[in-house]
């Protein structure tokens, strides 16, 4: 392997380090600490495990985190009561309402619901539209996790061509925007995309988020190119991999990220920096 790994468990670390000083000097100023409020609906096993996650990396720095679980059947005026509840508590910086929601409940709707400024998962569609606009707000954990990482490797993407595999609203489009305002050349590429090996091979910056494991070939990487895996699926033999195929793209990359450990560990850092920076933009009014 030629690339040089990029450590999203070490970047995550340092930047939960970090949000661990600032929400303490927070307490200090305000005489409280940043408050998150994580809304679950339904046993989804896999979302029960990230809500408590959530729950004890928000404590481990100094953020009161609360979960608040609904059962499965809970109506959508109930899941909305309870946003409009938390949007109403002063103490409260951050809301996550939990995705996906049970089928009967309209996510769009509940994630509009919350207060724009405590909207810390970044999907509603104020935060979208100030990430579209270019003005400051808060922005979607993974993506800005993905900013993150390519600061800490000095990677400055203005200038670069940028390939964005995937166009969904959690990933693609956001960091096609990340990136963009950051001044690289950004293509956004989907499942109709017309020779993606083609598209993939112009990046200096390539960003897989399609949800299909080894979809982007080794051979599609320009030689030096930094390479973010953001996909995570389960494969037969029990283990996780990305939507690269990391070996041969390892060959070619001069970065590229681990799956798991690279991308995966900066969602939950993020979020909790986006909390303290909710905090203290409330706090400023
Ligand atoms: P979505 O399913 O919402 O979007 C997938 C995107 O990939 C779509 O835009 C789709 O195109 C595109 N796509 C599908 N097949 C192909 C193909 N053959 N060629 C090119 N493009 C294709 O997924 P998400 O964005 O929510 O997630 C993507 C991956 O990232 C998943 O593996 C998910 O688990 C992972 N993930 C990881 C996170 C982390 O913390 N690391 C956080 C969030 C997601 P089209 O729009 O045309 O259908």
């Amino acid at each position: 392997m030629t690339a040089e790994l990029i450590d999203g468990k070490a970047i995550a670390k340092k930047v939960r380090a970090e949000v661990k000083e600032r929400a303490a000097a927070f307490a200090e100023t305000y005489g409280r600490q940043p408050g998150l409020e994580v809304v679950l609906v339904g046993e989804d096993p896999a979302s029960q495990v990230y809500v408590r996650n959530k729950e004890r990396a928000s404590n481990k720095v100094g953020i009161r985190g609360a979960a608040h679980r609904l059962p499965a059947d809970a109506s959508e005026a109930a899941v909305l009561e309870l946003v409009g509840k938390l949007n109403a508590d002063d103490a409260v910086d951050g809301i996550l309402v939990q995705l996906p929601l049970p089928d009967h409940i309209d996510p769009n709707a509940v994630v509009d619901q919350i207060d724009a400024a405590k909207d810390v998962d970044g999907l509603g569609a104020v935060n979208a539209g100030l990430l579209v606009l270019g003005r400051q707000g808060l922005r979607p954990c993974t993506p800005f996790g993905c900013m993150r990482m390519l600061e800490e490797i000095g990677c400055d993407p203005k200038g670069k061509r940028a390939v964005v595999v995937g166009r969904s609203n959690l990933v693609g489009k956001p960091i096609a925007h990340l990136l963009l305002q950051k001044h690289a050349t950004v293509t956004v590429a989907h499942s109709r995309t017309q020779d993606l090996p083609g598209v993939v091979g112009q990046a200096d910056i390539v960003v897989a988020a399609v949800g299909v494991q080894g979809l982007v070939k080794g051979d599609w990487i320009k030689p030096g190119a930094v390479v973010l895996d953001v996909g995570i699926n389960r494969a037969d033999d029990g283990k996780l991999y990305g939507d690269v195929d990391f070996e041969p793209a390892a060959e070619r990359a001069s970065h590229i990220t681990p799956v798991p450990g690279g991308v995966g560990p900066m969602t939950i850092a993020m979020l909790l920096s986006n909390t303290v920076d909710a905090a203290y933009a409330r706090a400023a009014g």
